[in-house]
């Protein structure tokens, strides 16, 4: 028997059949649930029969919260950006009661000493004098015309040779811990913040930094607020914890788990697409798939530093982190409260206390740290935390799909779908799925 979460008591291992596998419940898993029954009832059928299983103890995946010594901290800054005004709606219509903050944001780039606007490439005017001239005249007389075969390549080409090398591939080599060079030119979709010659120049006279992120919202109990609202209407009894997906019998539709063996018509997995893959015992290359890791520090401090940055990004190579947050300028807290974020390659083994003690010599380095003592921390590795998106890798993903669709088995979110995306998308993509499994039942 399953008690209210679906935690069985018994150990030995039995065959159990279900309509709808759901793998992880983070953000992708939950939403695809709540849409499965919403699609469901707008047609007026019964609510499908569906099982989330989750191999962590508790909700939320990467959306997690942590509260400690009277700090608010999520797996680093986890902010909400939304496109589709309904799906804010339907969030905050679960969330009753609750402060939600809409914010103007607020991020700088440290370069050469000064704080200047983000982003980097629509800010040139803002550097010390010689380090514009060469950011302009790099810019006017960048090869335009070369072939444009990487992340890297795209960036000489569409920006010189000053923007890229101060600001953009320290930075984002301090980010992904590769080559850029592997990266495809489009590895950040839409949230790389393109400029053309004409935006740079007027961006001069009149500021007009607008991105996907300019304004955003975060409920002051942190990002497992909203994963709290995916919960609020699915009924008890429907998510297994501690249930891990083992392997898939794609032939026969069994996933075996940590407990039981699932028969199912469709399963909808967020675990990484390598690890999925692997279950089912389909044959990928080892370099197909490649990513980082973030190490996330969460810092409380007894006092308040600077107030107006909500984030800020370090391209120096000096200096460990590549970001700092502040959710004490979000939340309107007393104590200074940091996320910082390291990068690391996927092999990385990080030393957690004395990677500690280099990142606060470093907040000290940057100004950021004058004299606040740090009260309370916490640590967390995000692994996978950005995957490298290359042409191999979109390729494999184009490939790998059909074939699992064939046998019911559907990848969705971040790293099911081995993508790079916002909470928002993977709420998108899974009702587009529900609606999809609905329309052809
Ligand atoms: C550093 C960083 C900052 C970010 N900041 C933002 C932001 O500000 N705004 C934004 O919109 N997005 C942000 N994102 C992206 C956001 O975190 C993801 O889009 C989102 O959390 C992905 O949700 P998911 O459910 O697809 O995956 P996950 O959150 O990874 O959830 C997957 C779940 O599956 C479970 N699982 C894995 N393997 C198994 C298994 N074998 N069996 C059972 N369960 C399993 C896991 O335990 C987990 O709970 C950020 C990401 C990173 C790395």
């Amino acid at each position: 028997m399953m008690d209210r979460d679906g935690n069985r008591g018994d150990t030995c291992v039995t065959m159990e059949s279900v309509e709808y596998v759901i793998v992880g419940a983070g953000v992708s898993g939950l939403s695809f649930a709540n849409w499965l029954r919403t699609e469901a009832s707008q047609r007026g059928r019964p609510d499908p029969e569906f099982l989330i299983i989750e191999a962590d103890h508790q909700p939320g995946g990467l959306c997690k919260t942590v509260v400690q010594d009277g700090f608010v901290w999520d797996y680093s800054g986890h902010f909400f950006h939304f496109r589709h005004p309904e799906i804010e709606t339907w969030l905050r219509q679960r969330m009753p009661g609750q402060e939600i903050r809409t914010v103007a944001k607020k991020s700088f780039i440290r370069f050469a000493g000064r704080d200047i606007d983000f982003p980097f490439q629509k800010n040139i005017h803002q550097l010390p004098r010689e380090d514009f001239i060469d950011c302009l005249v790099d810019l006017y007389f960048r090869d335009a015309a070369v072939e444009v075969t990487s992340f890297k390549t795209m960036l000489y080409a569409r920006f010189g040779r000053s923007i890229a090398e101060m600001f953009l591939i320290p930075y984002n080599e301090k980010l992904y811990a590769c080559d850029l060079d592997c990266l495809d030119p489009d590895a950040m979709g839409r949230f790389f913040p393109h400029a053309d010659i004409g935006d740079i120049i007027g961006n001069m006279r009149k500021q007009d930094n607008a991105s996907y992120n300019t304004t955003f919202s975060y409920p002051l109990g942190g990002a497992i607020e909203y994963i709290n609202a995916l919960l609020a209407d699915l009924p008890p009894g429907h998510i297994a914890y501690r249930e891990r997906l083992e392997s898939i019998d794609l032939g026969a539709r069994i996933a075996h788990t940590s407990r039981r063996s699932l028969h199912f018509r469709r399963l909808v997995s967020s675990v990484p697409l390598p690890q999925l893959v692997a279950m089912c015992g389909i044959e990928v290359a080892p370099e197909v798939f490649s990513w980082n890791k973030v190490l996330v520090y969460n810092l409380g401090f007894d006092r308040k530093g600077a107030t107006e940055p909500h984030w800020m990004y370090f391209p120096d190579r000096a200096l460990s982190f590549y970001r700092v947050g502040w959710y004490d300028n979000i939340m309107s807290g007393e104590r200074m409260s940091l996320y910082i974020e390291i990068g690391g390659d996927r092999n990385a083994e990080f030393d957690v206390p004395a990677a500690l003690e280099r990142v606060l010599g470093d907040l000290e380095k940057a100004g950021i740290v004058a004299g606040q003592r740090l009260l309370s921390w916490h640590s967390v590795v995000l692994d996978p935390a950005y995957v490298h998106i290359t042409a191999q890798s979109k390729r494999e993903v184009a490939r790998l799909r059909p074939v699992l669709a064939t046998h019911g088995v559907y990848p969705v979110g971040r790293y099911g779908g081995w993508t790079y995306c916002s909470i928002e998308d993977n709420m998108v993509e899974t009702r587009q799925l529900a609606r999809g499994f609905a329309e052809n039942v």
